[in-house]
């Protein structure tokens, strides 16, 4: 999952990128509201944490804009104040919720999980399909009950590709959801990360059905 952070203050921002990129989330931060625009309007993101005071745009501004375009992208927003007028003014402009600040960083992944779970995109803490499960609180994968050690690349890839099962994902998709602005992707970088899943979640098992389907010159399926 790939998250954009639009917050002013440096340190803040700086802050939540670090701990959601523990946590295995690809994370942009624009540091005004009218980047903070730019980046929503360009990239695909699957979530936008947004500040409600910021320079040249207001967050406010941010979010009834982008949902003037049609943008949905669930949206996040951070309140310094906690009056209850600053809440509705923000639900109003379309933001799905919001968190009055200073909130623990605990605070923040829970409202990220449960914003994530709602029917748009249907994200749930733990996806099984058929023997193969994994489970995004504890970064573990399963199959055969056996557990398998992912890298945190790996994993996001795997997870993306189960939560859009039935779907090809193009390597591009991959490349936008899984990693940041200024990770440097080269192009074979997402099939040496898939040959290394696969030799991790499919060599090993008796059952060598493979779980990955590879959708010649365009992506990849979990079905
Ligand atoms: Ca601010």
């Amino acid at each position: 999952m790939r998250i954009l952070v639009v917050e002013d203050e440096h340190r803040i921002a700086q802050t939540i990128k670090k701990g959601l990129e523990q946590e295995r989330y690809a994370v942009d931060i624009a540091y005004d509201g009218a980047a903070g625009y730019d980046l929503a309007s360009t990239e695909d993101y699957d979530m936008i944490i947004l500040d409600r005071m910021l320079p040249e745009m207001t967050g406010m501004e941010v979010c009834t804009k982008l949902r003037k375009k049609d943008n949905h992208t669930p949206i996040l927003m951070l309140t310094a104040k906690s009056q209850t007028t600053d809440k509705i003014d923000g639900l109003d402009a379309g933001a799905d919720d919001y968190l009055t600040k200073p909130f623990s960083f605990e605070e923040l992944l829970a409202r990220i999980r449960a914003l994530s779970r709602r029917p748009k995109q249907s994200l749930n803490t733990k996806i099984s399909i058929k023997d193969l499960t994994l489970d995004r609180q504890s970064f573990q994968i399963f199959r055969e009950n056996i557990k398998i050690q992912l890298s945190g690349k790996e994993f996001s890839i795997l997870e993306y590709l189960m939560r859009n099962k039935g779907k090809v994902i193009s390597k591009q998709q991959l490349i936008d959801h899984v990693w940041d602005f200024e990770a440097d992707v080269l192009p074979n970088t997402v099939e040496v990360t898939m040959r290394n899943i696969r030799r991790k979640i499919e060599k090993p098992f008796s059952n060598k059905k493979l779980v990955i389907k590879t959708v010649r010159g365009f992506g990849y399926k979990i079905e």
